[in-house]
């Protein structure tokens, strides 16, 4: 099963593919953790990429496509995927298409005001990549990681200004994306307003309905 998780920066895509992935056992393909990964690693891909984060901006589509062929080709990825930050832009959609068929694009719809809110509150653990908020998903022990216990930090692009960047990006060379896939018949859309059990349990009746 090959899923793709949709949606405006900050609306929960990170939080849901990873219960997702510990749901139905299949790997969480974040480009946005792998991106941070490379830039802390300073690989090739990294340095390249380093200003357009911190920017807000996208990466440059051959530089994205190529991390996430190589992802996908791990074994841990044979029985399927979750992408989840990918695809992006058109460009990149149109390379996906050529790599693989996905099966479902679950399309996470929030207002823009309450993306700012969760942004600059979300706060993630540099080692193992657990997404918190300091309001509407605390730790157990503030600035902790539950799962590894290590200081959680809060992403240099997850400034507010910043945030309002990725919005305005998103608005123009992501959102076209929706209705991309919408025509193929391959998008459900998911009301992300609501608490984090409730959007999981929208997406989880949206998967088991293709598997019948
Ligand atoms: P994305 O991956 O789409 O950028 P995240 O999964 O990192 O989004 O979520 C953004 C922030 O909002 C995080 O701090 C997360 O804890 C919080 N969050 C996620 N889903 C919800 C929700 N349904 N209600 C409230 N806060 C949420
Ligand atoms: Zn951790």
């Amino acid at each position: 099963m090959k899923l793709v998780i949709f949606g405006p920066p900050s609306a929960g895509k990170g939080t849901q593919a990873q219960k997702l992935a510990e749901k139905y056992g299949l790997p969480q393909v974040a480009t946005g953790d792998l991106l941070r990964e490379h830039v802390a690693k300073k690989t090739p891909i990294g340095l390249k990429v380093k200003a357009y984060l911190d920017s807000g901006r996208l990466g440059p589509d051959d530089l994205i496509v190529q991390m996430i062929s190589e992802r996908v080709s791990k074994p841990d990825c044979k029985n399927g995927y979750i992408l989840d930050g990918f695809p992006r832009t058109i460009g990149q959609a149109r390379e996906l298409e050529k790599m693989t068929d996905v099966d479902l694009v679950l399309n996470i719809v929030v207002d823009f005001e309450v993306l700012v809110e969760r942004a600059v509150g979300r706060r993630i653990c540099p080692r193992c990549a657990a997404v918190y908020h300091v309001k509407f998903n605390p730790p157990k022990q503030e600035g902790v990681c539950d799962k590894c216990g290590s200081a959680l930090i809060q992403r240099d692009d997850d400034k507010e200004t910043t945030v309002r960047n990725r919005l305005n990006v998103y608005q123009d060379q992501t959102a076209p994306l929706v209705e991309h896939y919408r025509t193929k018949g391959k998008l459900v859309d998911i009301d992300g307003s609501g608490g984090i059990d409730a959007v999981q349990a929208q997406m989880v009746r949206a998967i088991d309905r293709l598997k019948k």
